[in-house]
């Protein structure tokens, strides 16, 4: 037999560390192990009975025997499945509670991860962890733990049948054992190879299916079934191809298993014959020792597959601590910022994203007085929302500082920091749940009156009132049985509510027609009131009101001054503003 359980837990750091997740059941763990004790030795038993029964019934002739040996028999049996079914039942149970902590573990991390790893790992690839590698680690260790002790336990009991029996026949059948070893040692290797990278493959499938579904309507337009069909259809052969290559080595290993153990058997066989002819064996001694070597084959089979159920452990463990201990984001800083007043400054701020040559911004130095309006334009992707992105520290500067109230952003505790940040963007984000929780989202807390106050600030009062359910109506995922434009008054009336100091607005009216745009012109205005607001705008009209319009261009300020000073000026802005005038824009 190849497998050492000690090998594995050395080498294989992922299994030791899963191991100690089950600690917490000890005593669950002590109560399964009994029950596949009481397993384990009811095979010897068997193995024990038949033979002495066989020789009460044909030597000594006992006319009971005839009623006692099917019973004990079938007595004998029933204790096996009950103590099998127990033990299967405690170890499901262990697992099962080590899969909700498990989850929870990681769902608690996969929220807190930084901006940057939620754009390098897909959805479909980390929640895929969640479900096919968590069940693959535990339910695996389930069936492993079954094997390694009951099986185990068993070979050891019908061992000892077979040595106390008759050893010269035993030492014989120990023959076969290290060459089934050597053999299934080689194919376990490649079964660990495989099983990495089915588990790949299925995570793969997961991500093409959530990320066309939900281009749903993309697809439909730019009528691309085929396209779709074309890229889903390698990913998809390929998880049929890893299984068969999986199976057919799995399936190997049981098959030479069988073909050595049953040569040993036969010399066996024929040795013990060959003594029962000498008369040093009975009848009932060479039924034990047969069927007790019969019955070891099961368990030897089982443990011979126990090294791909590691494998496959260890591979979908990994996969699970990798996702777990990626690096949380940094939240070193101790100061707390309270009822802040929403003074922001950018102190020769540089960011270069990872992998990228040129720097998204370039020592960009402004300062804000607490309830200035400044608005940033320039063509996109000239760092307007990368600079927005530093406030509440979602990507962290690389050089240079943003501080509020003269507190450098790394200095002030994640959560006090993004207290005093309320943002509306052009990507809502609406939970399928009701319109009230949405609103209410982050302050559950808030009154009737609170919610009532900021669904009128955001101009959705009358839309409310005209659905059967009002607050109650639940928005769809995603917010789908919304309009873009009432989706973003609900993530409007959210920022009221928030009520915070700070107000970034990102293209906040950028995805809506003229009409819906006024009116929630006119709801951001009002929110706008008594906040330091930092407005990154599109539409130019949309920021004629601002204390101060900031210029961007390829990470740098060209230009900034109110709007009359930057128009008479005839510069950048000017430019984007005639541009914007001629083609109707602005209309
Ligand atoms: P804007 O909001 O003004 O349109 P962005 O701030 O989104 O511009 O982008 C500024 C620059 O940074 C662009 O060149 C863009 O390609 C790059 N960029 C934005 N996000 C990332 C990212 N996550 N990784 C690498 N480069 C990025
Ligand atoms: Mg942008």
């Amino acid at each position: 037999m190849s497998f050492n359980l000690s090998s594995w837990l050395r080498f294989d750091p992922v299994l030791k560390r899963l191991f100690k997740y089950a600690l917490p059941y000890k005593g669950q763990m002590v109560l399964a192990c009994i029950y596949m004790v009481g397993a384990a030795s009811m095979s010897s038993l068997t193995a024990t009975l038949l033979g002495k029964l066989t020789d009460a019934g044909f030597y000594q002739q006992e006319a009971w025997v005839i009623v006692a040996a099917p019973a004990a028999l079938i007595g004998v049996t029933l204790l096996y499945a009950v103590s099998t079914v127990m033990s299967t039942y405690m170890l499901t149970k262990i697992s099962q509670s080590m899969l909700v902590t498990l989850r929870m573990e990681l769902f608690a991390n996969v929220l807190r991860l930084p901006f940057p790893a939620y754009l390098a790992n897909s959805t479909g690839l980390v929640s895929s962890k969640f479900v096919n590698e968590a069940n693959i680690a535990l339910g695996g260790a389930v069936s492993a733990a079954v094997v390694l002790i009951r099986d185990s336990l068993q070979v050891i009991a019908l061992f000892g049948v077979l040595l106390w029996q008759n050893w010269k026949l035993t030492l014989i059948a120990c023959i076969v054992g290290p060459i089934a070893g050597v053999i299934l040692r080689t194919i376990s290797k490649r079964v660990k190879r495989i099983v990495r990278a089915s588990q790949e493959a299925i995570a793969a499938v997961l991500s093409r299916v959530s990320e066309s579904y939900e281009a749903e309507r993309l697809v439909k337009v730019s009528n691309t079934y085929d396209f779709e069909m074309a890229r889903f259809s390698p990913i998809n052969e390929k998880i049929r191809h890893l299984a068969l290559k999986k199976q057919v080595m799995q399936g190997l290993g049981t098959p030479v298993t069988q073909i050595v153990t049953m040569m040993g058997v036969a010399v066996v066989v024929a040795f013990a014959l060959f003594e029962a002819q000498r008369g040093a064996l009975t009848i009932g001694e060479f039924i034990t020792f047969l069927s007790a070597m019969l019955l070891l084959m099961p368990p030897l089979q089982h443990l011979a597959g126990l090294n791909s159920t590691f494998a496959s452990i260890s591979v979908a463990g990994k996969s699970i601590f990798d996702l777990l201990d990626m690096e949380q984001e940094k939240d070193t800083g101790t100061h707390v910022l309270e009822n802040s007043k929403g003074a922001v400054v950018f102190e020769n701020v540089r960011l270069r994203y990872p992998g990228q040559e040129m720097e998204a911004l370039k020592a960009i130095s402004i300062s804000i007085a607490p309830g200035e309006h400044v608005a940033f334009v320039g063509l996109s992707g000239s760092g307007k929302t990368t600079l927005m992105n530093t406030v509440p520290r979602f990507w962290e500067v690389t050089d240079g500082a943003v501080r509020i109230d003269g507190y450098d952003v790394r200095d002030c505790t994640l959560s006090s920091l993004r207290s005093q940040i309320a943002i509306v963007s052009q990507n809502v984000t609406l939970f399928d749940a009701t319109i009230r929780e949405n609103i209410a989202y982050g302050k559950p807390e808030a009154s009737d009156e609170e919610i009532t106050k900021a669904v009128r600030a955001a101009a959705l009062t009358d839309f409310i009132a005209s659905l059967p359910e009002g607050l109650n109506t639940r928005v769809g995922e995603a917010g789908n049985l919304l309009s873009g434009g009432q989706k973003q008054r609900v993530s409007i009336a959210r920022a009221f509510l928030k009520n915070a100091p700070i107000l970034i607005l990102d293209e906040a009216t950028s995805a809506l027609d003229s009409e819906s745009e006024h009116q929630i012109k006119l709801a951001i205005d009002e929110l706008m009131q008594g906040r330091t607001c930092l407005i990154v705008a599109h539409r130019l009209s949309t920021i004629d009101n601002a204390d101060r319009i900031v210029v961007m261009s390829k990470g740098e300020v060209v230009e900034s001054g109110t709007p009359k000073e930057l128009l008479d000026k005839g510069g950048a802005y000017a430019d984007l503003y005639n541009l914007q005038m001629r083609s109707g824009q602005n209309a």
